[in-house]
């Protein structure tokens, strides 16, 4: 029983042989994936495997905080392990090997006020390279 499988039963999912195989590809992956990716994998796995049950399957896990959305600005949509939970956080990406961390929030007290907006959510994500893509010189 991992963190990641203790986050769904604690969000009152099941946790079925799909969400268990789909958390162990991102933990082995170390890295954002599409839905197709994951689909590519756990379509090898298990008969009968649908796009659009893997997409319902990650976005329940980003429901329970398991996985998080990642932006890349294409058309494609792209997930990540999330550690760090419910609690508000953002996320750093690597541009060289695409691993995702999770980073706490800078904005505080300044981003409650914009413009006369009373300023109720707000999202953010940085990218970057990380420290040992920079050591290892491939970026
Ligand atoms: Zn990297
Ligand atoms: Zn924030």
């Amino acid at each position: 029983m991992n963190q990641y499988w203790e986050k769904i039963k604690k969000a009152g999912l099941k946790l079925t042989p799909r969400r268990k195989a789909i958390v162990d590809i991102f933990i082995k992956l170390n890295r954002y994936a599409s839905a197709e990716d994951v689909w590519e994998i756990l379509s090898k796995k298990f008969k009968r495997c649908g796009l659009p049950g893997v997409y319902r399957n990650l976005e329940s896990l980003v429901d329970c905080g398991v996985l998080a959305k990642v932006e890349k600005f294409d058309n494609k949509k792209y997930y990540a392990l999330c550690l760090a939970g419910s609690s508000h956080h953002h996320h750093i990406v690597c541009l060289n090997c695409d691993k995702v961390e999770d980073i706490s929030c800078y904005a505080g007290e300044s981003l409650k006020k914009i413009k006369g907006f009373k300023v109720l959510n707000h999202f953010f994500q940085a990218s970057g390279i990380c420290a040992a893509c920079a050591r290892g010189g491939k970026a």
